[in-house]
């Protein structure tokens, strides 16, 4: 190893850079990696996985409401907010434990501490037990990335997706600020466990850069579980009352009163305090570390994947880009990561889904589009008497009958569209997708039982 104390020096045991370091080290290199905080990142501790936790939690309010019609005689609900806290708390503890068991069978050498770079090749690791510098051949930062609140008058009193897992006492009023993947998402997780939600976003209409027509349905549906959404509203100031809830003041003139309030307006990347100067490691202009196609940064023993680079901040993504350096460092170095039909959910009330292309996107790239769209209330709710309806929309190339984007508004869309991305990846054409029995009852048949395009779709 001439002159280095190890192969592979990862910085941060998130998403990216846990999967790196077992990946490294199972390939035979020495690996060490150091996390300054809990394993697992922000998925694990503060983002997907305590967030998913607790949107399961509040669909049982929906469960309760709908089992009814059902011939189900549930007594009232009652919700423990403490309860779901502690089981979520002793769940994450537990995958923390996971984690650093993975680390060690792969024979990672974990470091409990801060990371700072010193130059190119040389990182100085921080720990309790003191300072020691590490000299290593290759350096993964996978630092992840932190909430970003705006300046204005009262942003002491807000908080961050970070806090909310652990609020105390439950919010009965929350102002939720942003129309993005985490507004929508705590919106609705709370709204669905009792609390009154207003949510504000500053645009025409939440989750920009979504499908058009799914913004619109999404929004109807939230709405109609209570939420307030109001579009177009500004925030000026935010003040705390004498009685401690919080005074929420809007551009409009407009007050709203509230318990608790939360920006969810954003994620900058983790780079302070370490050390990239030095190193000669470059930032772009939205402060993320720039990279070339192989995930070096300008410093070439450098690397950097995950939400760091400030591009896709997904959890799948941060794991494939980690898998590709771990290929090109250690093992055959043929991989290249495919950016195109990345799959992804918001997991709002309803669930979101969505691979490919919107349908502005579609026209931009391919000229004429065949859209095939369905709305409809699905069978649980003749029963149920639940009101929530199930959109489905499909984008398909005029010319080569390609299925370019696929979008579902309803339950479980999740987990319908990661088997649908599969078909999208392999190039699946319209034809496939006809040629497709599907399974009955289910709502994801409509996805393949669609004939009729839209009338002047094309
Ligand atoms: P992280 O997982 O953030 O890991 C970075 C680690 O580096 C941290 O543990 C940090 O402590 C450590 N670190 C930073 N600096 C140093 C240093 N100098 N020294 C030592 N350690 C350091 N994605 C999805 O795909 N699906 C979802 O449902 C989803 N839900 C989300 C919900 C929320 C509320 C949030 C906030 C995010 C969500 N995400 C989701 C995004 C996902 O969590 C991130 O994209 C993913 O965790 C990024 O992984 P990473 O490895 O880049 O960084
Ligand atoms: P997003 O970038 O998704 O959304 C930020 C929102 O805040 C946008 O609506 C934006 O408005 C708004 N905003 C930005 N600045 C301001 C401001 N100064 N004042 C008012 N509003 C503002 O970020 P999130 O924080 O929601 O999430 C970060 C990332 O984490 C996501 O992009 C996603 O990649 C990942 N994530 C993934 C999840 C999943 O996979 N299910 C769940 C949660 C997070 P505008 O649209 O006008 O710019």
């Amino acid at each position: 190893m001439s002159g280095f104390d190890c192969d592979f020096l990862v910085v941060g045991g998130g998403s990216g850079g846990v999967r790196a370091a077992r990946m490294a080290a199972q390939r035979g290199a020495r690996v060490v990696l150091v996390e300054a905080a809990a394993l697992g990142g922000t998925c694990v501790n503060v983002g997907c996985i305590p967030k998913k936790l607790y949107s399961q939690a509040a669909h049982f309010a929906q469960d309760f409401a709908d089992a009814a019609g059902f011939g189900w005689d549930v007594p009232p609900p009652r919700f423990d907010w403490e309860r779901l806290k502690r089981n979520r708390a002793q769940e994450i503890k537990r995958l923390n434990g996971v984690y650093e068991h993975l680390l060690r069978t792969a024979g990672v050498e974990l470091l409990r501490g801060w990371a700072t770079l010193c130059d190119a090749h040389t990182v100085q690791v921080a720990t309790t037990d003191g300072a020691r510098r590490w000299r290593a051949r290759h350096i993964l930062l996978a630092t992840g990335g932190t909430p970003s609140v705006p300046h204005f008058t009262g942003r002491e009193h807000v908080l961050t997706s970070d806090s909310m897992f652990d609020l105390d006492p439950f919010p009965r009023r929350l102002v939720v600020v942003g129309g993005g993947y985490i507004a929508c998402e705590f919106a609705s997780i709370f709204q669905g466990l009792g609390a009154q939600v207003t949510q504000l976003y500053r645009g025409e209409q939440i989750l920009r850069g979504f499908d058009e027509e799914v913004r619109g349905f999404l929004a109807v549906e939230m709405r109609k579980h209570g939420l307030h959404l109001r579009v177009r509203t500004d925030v000026a100031q935010v003040r705390r009352e004498a009685d401690g809830s919080l005074a929420v003041a809007l551009s409009s003139g407009e007050t709203l009163a509230a318990d608790a309030v939360l920006y969810a307006t954003g994620r900058v990347p983790n780079v302070a305090g370490l050390g990239l100067g030095a190193a000669g490691v470059t930032l772009s202009p939205h402060g993320g570390i720039v990279v070339d196609a192989d995930y070096r940064s300008s410093a070439p023993s450098v690397l950097a994947v995950g939400d760091v680079t400030a591009r896709i901040q997904l959890t799948p993504v941060a794991l494939a880009e980690a898998m590709v350096v771990v290929e090109q460092l250690f093992g055959s170095g043929e991989r290249r990561m495919d950016y195109e039909c990345i799959p992804t959910a918001v997991f709002t009330h309803p669930n979101v889904a969505t691979v490919g292309l919107t349908e502005q996107q579609a026209r931009e790239r391919h000229g004429a589009v065949r859209v095939f769209r369905t709305d409809f209330l699905p069978l649980r709710n003749t029963l149920g008497g639940g009101t929530e309806r199930v959109l489905m929309k499909l984008l398909v190339d005029a010319a080569s009958d390609r299925v370019v984007g696929l979008h579902m508004v309803g339950p479980d869309a999740g987990e319908i569209v990661q088997g649908f991305a599969v078909a999208m990846k392999a190039g699946a054409t319209k034809a496939v997708f006809d040629a497709t029995i599907g399974i009955h009852p289910t709502a994801a048949e409509e996805l393949v039982t669609m004939r009729e395009p839209v009338p002047g779709g094309a």
